[in-house]
């Protein structure tokens, strides 16, 4: 059973929160000191999560623009927007091998086609496929 506070752990863009590096470094000290020595404020680690700390995004240090946009609306994520898929989440190569904006469609259809539990079930999985998978051309990405 996925506890509600998981569930908001989804943000609105579609990242999830709960499998962030600024989420889990609670437990996990050689973590949590990268992220210090990566120049991230102490003050914002663990990292809450976009929805309870109103998209100030650590990772950007100011208010996310795609958060401000979605709060101005009566919907819990992105696909539920007239707009979408709008610039804010359109894919860029610029540091995508370490930073998840490109998983941001991707995740927001699973979430809408399946729900968002059946999303959660997944999530680690899109991560890891989409960090360390190779690309099978024509057939997306796998682990071999
Ligand atoms: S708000 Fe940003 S830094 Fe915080 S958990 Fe979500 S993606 Fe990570
Ligand atoms: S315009 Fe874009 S960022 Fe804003 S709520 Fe719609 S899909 Fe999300």
């Amino acid at each position: 059973m996925i506890t509600e506070d998981r569930l908001a752990m989804v943000a609105p863009c579609g990242i999830d929160c709960g499998i962030c590096e600024m989420h889990s470094c609670e437990e996990n000290s050689p973590l949590y000191n990268r992220l210090i020595e990566r120049g991230i404020p102490k003050e914002s680690l663990p990292c809450k999560g976009c929805r309870s700390i109103d998209g100030m995004c650590p990772v950007i240090k100011a208010k996310c623009e795609t958060f401000i946009c979605w709060a101005g609306r009566d919907i819990s994520f992105c696909f539920e927007c007239d707009e979408f898929p709008c610039i804010r989440l359109h894919p860029a190569a610029d540091r995508a091998e370490i930073l998840p904006h490109n998983m941001k469609v991707y995740n927001l259809c699973t979430i809408k086609k399946s729900g968002i539990e059946d999303f959660l079930s997944q999530s680690a999985d899109i991560k890891l496929r989409y960090f360390k998978g190779k690309i099978h051309v024509g057939n997306g990405p796998g682990m071999q």
